[in-house]
């Protein structure tokens, strides 16, 4: 990986001065208020609610003044009322995958899904992607952005792309072992699977599989898989960061120093915020991410509450890059459970799980309300030779993992080891929870 570490496609932009970006970020800030407070009606009231006028806006320090958008807007002005455009300049709609509720539209025009791309070519080559590689795109291709962001993203490149979508497991491997494929999209749950059927398969990573490095995001997924993907698929795995609403994959991306996501701050200005209170928190702080993109035209989004948890960091990177990092997702504010009075997310458990010798990252929770208490099952796959071995033993490793949750996240769960290869595989987003309270 070494030739391959320090790739950069654009490093004018990547690599500029702080003061440069903040005039840039300043002067796209102020264009996109205008065009917003001109163009969309919903946003314009929202606005002059606030008392604000566009000229109050001077540059990323007035971000603050802004009022918010969220998910539920996107469904209130479902599918055409906050385009900034006429219907015709709209070339792409892409849609949310619907993981909280009903799915959501996107549109992009031609600048939209140009700088898309571009986001996208930045965040392959920083997980080492040249022209010379092969990339297999096994994010799904369609409504979902995944499969088209990769795809764009490795064409503008001029590496060979081989669209397979999500799915079709065994001609995936097929495809990658015939082809000689270098690089893999999907999210890092599938990418679990394809590595264990390969494994099945019988065949060698390195040896009959060429991999050398993934782009993996779409879902949470913890720096402990991370380890395990690399093992077992022997590559680099990369987060890459990304939502319909902003743009798409790509938003942010990993570099091969693989600590946190270059935010493509030229194209979107990146908040934290405390979720209860709305107030920007700083660097190094826990909070809400919220974006405000500066050149998007179609659908332009102000200070959008994404409701992913994380924390921004401006340490300078040894990569070069010079845009700001976000730490990987800990999780949703929606998908944040509390079981008796206590917050868990599913994070948490996996950090837990896959950190287990014997067990496969395979696991559901299973939320309940037993005699007005919570209940949380644990349901983990064991691996084949954990299956194998005594009683005594996987009753040991089953207390090991009961503990370990109640030391983590503070509560007793039950922890059900199931037999290989028994639960269900993910080929795109997985389903980690099930919470029987909601039925
Ligand atoms: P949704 O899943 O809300 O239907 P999208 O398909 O647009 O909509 O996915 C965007 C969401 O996926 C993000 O808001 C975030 O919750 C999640 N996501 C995307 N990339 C990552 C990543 N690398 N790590 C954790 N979560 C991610
Ligand atoms: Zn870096």
């Amino acid at each position: 990986m070494s030739e391959r570490k320090h790739l950069i496609y654009d490093p004018a932009r990547e690599c500029m001065s702080r003061d440069e970006l903040t005039a840039l970020q300043n002067a796209r800030l102020i264009e996109t208020v205008k065009r917003e407070y001109e163009n969309v009606p919903m946003y314009r009231s929202r606005m002059d609610a606030k008392g604000i006028r566009p000229e109050d806006i001077h540059g990323v320090e007035d971000l603050k003044h802004l009022p918010f958008m969220d998910k539920r807007d996107l469904r209130d002005y479902y599918p055409f009322d906050l385009l900034a455009v006429p219907q015709s300049e709209i070339v792409r709609i892409q849609g949310s995958s619907g993981t909280t509720g009903k799915p959501i539209v996107s549109g992009y025009t031609r600048n939209d899904v140009d700088i898309w791309s571009e986001m996208m070519a930045r965040t392959l080559t920083a997980a080492g992607c040249t022209k010379e590689d092969k990339v297999q795109v096994a994010y799904g291709l369609g409504l979902f952005t995944g499969g088209f962001g990769a795809y764009q993203g490795a064409d503008r490149i001029g590496a060979m792309v081989v669209p397979m979508s999500s799915g079709n497991t065994q001609r995936q491997i097929l495809m990658m072992k015939d082809l000689g494929v270098t690089l893999l999209c999907c999210t890092p749950s599938y990418a679990t699977y394809l590595g264990e059927t390969i494994r099945d398969m019988g065949l060698v990573p390195g040896r009959d599989i060429k991999l050398k490095a993934g782009c993996f995001g779409a879902e949470p997924w913890t720096e402990e898989m991370r380890i395990h993907l690399e093992e077992l698929l022997g590559i680099d795995a990369c987060d890459i960061y990304g939502l319909t609403e902003i743009a798409g994959p790509g938003v942010a991306f990993a570099c091969l120093e693989k600590e946190g996501m270059h935010v493509n701050e030229d194209h979107v200005i990146a908040e934290i915020i405390d979720p209860v209170t709305e107030q920007p928190l700083p660097y190094g702080q826990k909070g809400e991410l919220v974006f405000t993109t500066i050149t998007k035209t179609g659908m332009p989004m102000l200070r959008y509450r994404t409701h992913d948890i994380c924390y921004l960091t401006d340490k300078p990177c040894d990569c070069g890059r010079t845009f700001a990092r976000m730490s990987r997702i800990t999780g949703r504010t929606d998908d944040m459970l509390v079981i008796r009075g206590v917050n868990v997310f599913p994070s948490q458990i996996e950090t837990v799980l896959v950190a287990t010798q014997g067990v496969a990252p395979h696991y559901m929770l299973i939320v309940d309300r037993v005699n007005n208490s919570d209940t949380l099952e644990v349901q983990v796959e064991m691996t084949e030779e954990m299956f194998s071995d005594t009683v005594s033993h996987i009753e040991e490793v089953r207390r090991h993992i009961t503990e370990q949750i109640r030391s983590v996240v503070g509560i007793t769960a039950k922890v059900s080891l199931m037999a290989p290869k028994s639960m269900p595989r993910s080929e795109g987003k997985a389903k980690r929870v099930i919470d029987n309270r909601k039925l």
